[in-house]
């Protein structure tokens, strides 16, 4: 090696010295940059030419993962909705009856819901779906992500007896038959879960007791003297009830109902006995409820609350409950309020007329 080249090397080496490999990185000291640390958008900064870590706000972390739940309801009619009520306590507290309404595919419908942590109140989905009976189903919500499934029975078929005492026996089965189709439908649109299966029209005309009988006389003259078939709802078609050819009663929450012999042309009138018969009471004043129910006194259309129909199917003194067509299914009273197990009489879960969902 000679004098020149060491004298290089030293030269190198100094400049080595002064001029470390890093700087080459460098920054401007005070210099912001922006950067990402775990998903966070944070501040970085320059410090002796150097770039210092990635600050990120204390309260970026890890974005939540969402959980959901799902309340499935199963053997639902293709393509119709299914509306539920679901109680719960999720992260701002409890809630009752909170609703919310799915469309069913195939049979299936599928609601998902922020994730519910806890059970409260009745601890329970209450599903409405047409042609499909109400069913209330234990939940039981933790903070995993849970699914209650709920499975749907078929309406409940009960059969109605007309007794026509007075009229035209040939034109009142008619209008018989037209009632029970038109009651029906509203059953079906309303979503009330009960259907009139079995009607039988009987001719009492010729029987004596016809002419005598009136809408003041006792409830046994009629199940007597006429005739009574037991396990159903029994219509007596008579000249006039309480004055008048158009109007009915139901002899309070039994399964016998007197109607005007004009009042089967107007098959809200029977709907509305029959709602009798099923424990449902009058809904003029009460909050919640117009002249559209079919419970109103003086009726004009067909509608149903939910509320209604809980209260159909669930009364033990419905007469859905006494001819035991739902003898494996729980029964509860139910006044006008919600409680924890029961919906609000006047709660809809789809618009009725001109009143929207509450
Ligand atoms: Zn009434």
């Amino acid at each position: 090696m000679t004098a020149t080249s060491r004298f290089f090397l030293a030269v190198l080496a100094t400049f080595v010295l002064l001029c470390p490999l890093d700087t080459w990185a460098a920054c401007e000291d005070g210099q912001l940059g922006t950067c990402t640390r775990n998903g966070c958008k944070g501040v970085r900064e320059c410090v002796g030419g150097q770039w210092l870590g990635c600050e990120v706000p204390g309260i970026c972390g890890k974005p939540p993962v969402s959980v959901n739940d799902k309340i499935q309801v199963d053997l639902a009619v293709p393509g119709t909705e299914v509306g539920v009520l679901y109680d719960g306590t999720d992260a701002p507290g409890t809630f009752n009856d909170r609703s919310k309404i799915s469309v069913v595919v195939n049979t299936t419908s599928v609601a998902l819901v922020p994730n519910i942590l806890a059970p409260a109140f009745g601890k329970s989905v209450i599903a409405f779906a047409e042609s499909r009976q109400p069913r209330m189903w234990p939940a039981g919500w933790t903070n995993a992500a849970n699914t209650v499934q709920v499975p749907l029975d078929n309406n409940l078929r009960f059969n109605v007896t007309f007794w026509i005492l007075a009229g035209n026996f040939a034109t009142q089965k008619t209008n018989a038959a037209a009632a029970v189709l038109a009651v029906n439908n509203a059953y079906k649109v309303e979503k009330a879960g009960v259907r009139i299966a079995f009607v039988t029209v009987m001719d009492a005309i010729a029987i004596p007791a016809a002419a005598t009988l009136t809408s003041t006389s006792p409830m046994q003259g009629f199940q007597t003297q006429i005739g009574f078939n037991a396990g159903e709802i029994n219509v007596y078609v008579l000249g006039t009830v309480l004055g008048t050819a158009t109007s009915g009663l139901n002899f309070n929450g039994t399964p016998v109902i007197l109607l005007g012999q004009n009042a089967l042309t107007f098959p809200q009138m029977l709907e509305h006995e029959i709602g009798h018969a099923f424990v449902l009471w009058h809904t003029a004043g009460l909050p919640g409820f117009n002249f559209e129910n079919v419970m109103w006194p003086s009726i004009s259309a067909h509608f149903l609350t939910e509320g209604q129909t809980f209260r159909m199917h669930f009364h033990p003194s419905s007469q859905l409950n006494v001819f035991g067509l739902r003898a494996t299914q729980r029964v509860l009273i139910c006044g006008e309020p919600m409680t924890d197990e029961c919906p609000a009489n006047n709660r809809r879960l789809w618009t009725d007329g001109s009143l929207p969902p509450n």
